[in-house]
């Protein structure tokens, strides 16, 4: 995803305030097109640089989370069950994801993920509804790679 010309802004209608640190983890979210954990994300922004402790990046991928900066993918599991952290994606549009046997998490194309969700029948909705009490605001689907 492109980093927003306007950062400040993008954060301010969030209701994130704007620092340096946020920033650079946002934009080092923004680069990764693997929907990178925290771990791998601060590896990628580097204490040596920044001083962005780990700790520092996970409070502020959750934060993003709540302000809907960016959207928590969930614990993945890939094929050959290796359990991985959540991994975290900045584009919170709807979209499918497939995730290789190795555990790394890419988006689909965004052509296919529409035509699987036009395809998701209503009624299976309206089920899920009466048979479960939830009322479903979105549909997150994943293509799991065989091992
Ligand atoms: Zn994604």
């Amino acid at each position: 995803m492109q980093v927003p010309d306007d950062v400040r802004s993008y954060f301010g209608i969030r209701g994130v305030r704007w620092t340096r640190r946020r920033e650079e983890i946002f934009a080092a979210l923004c680069g990764c097109a693997d929907h990178p954990t925290a771990e791998e994300l601060f590896q990628k922004v580097g204490v040596r640089d920044t001083g962005i402790s780990l700790a520092t990046v996970y409070s502020t991928l959750e934060l993003f989370t709540r302000r809907g900066l960016c959207r928590r993918i969930g614990a993945v599991h890939s094929a050959d069950q290796r359990a991985g952290g959540a991994r975290y994606d900045a584009d919170t549009r709807d979209h499918a994801h497939v995730i290789t046997a190795d555990g790394r998490v890419l988006d689909l194309p965004e052509d296919l993920g529409r035509e699987v969700l036009a395809r998701l029948p209503s009624d299976v909705l309206d089920a899920v509804r009466s048979r479960t009490g939830v009322r479903v605001a979105r549909v997150a689907i994943e293509f799991i790679e065989d091992a």
